[in-house]
């Protein structure tokens, strides 16, 4: 796996060099709005930590930050009021799922119907 770049867009956001839109915060978590939204809301959740990909979080990180990162979640949810309505979450890892930015993030999309869990190119 490669090594975590501080150069990173994500990083840069928690370092506070580039500006977002943040929705929620704590000693753990930032969330805020992707810059380029898929949904009427589209927001990302990042750990504090530094990070590469679910597969580094989910080895490397403490329970309290996994915890965290989770709780953060289901808060960041109900504070966007999207719970009864629905959402999605997914987190990109890797080559095969386009992930772009080497700082693990989860999406959450919602405010609309949202379609299959995958877009119809390949199948199994
Ligand atoms: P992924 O393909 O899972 O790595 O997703 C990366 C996401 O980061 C994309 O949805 C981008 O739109 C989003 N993104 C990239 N730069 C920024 C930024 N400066 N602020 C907010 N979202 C960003």
């Amino acid at each position: 796996m490669a090594a975590y770049d501080d150069n990173n867009v994500f990083a840069k956001i928690l370092r506070g060099e580039i500006p977002n839109e943040t929705v929620y915060e704590d000693e753990h978590v930032l969330s805020f709005k992707d810059i380029n939204p898929q949904a009427p809301t589209h927001v990302l959740v990042i750990p504090k930590g530094r990070y590469v990909s679910s597969d580094d979080f989910f080895n490397e990180a403490s329970d309290a930050e996994i915890a965290a990162f989770f709780r953060a979640v289901g808060k960041i949810a109900r504070q966007l009021g999207i719970v009864e309505s629905g959402y999605r979450i997914l987190a990109n890892c890797g080559r095969d799922a386009n992930q772009e930015v080497p700082h693990f993030h989860l999406h959450i999309f919602a405010g609309r119907h949202l379609g299959p869990m995958l877009a119809n190119t390949g199948g199994a």
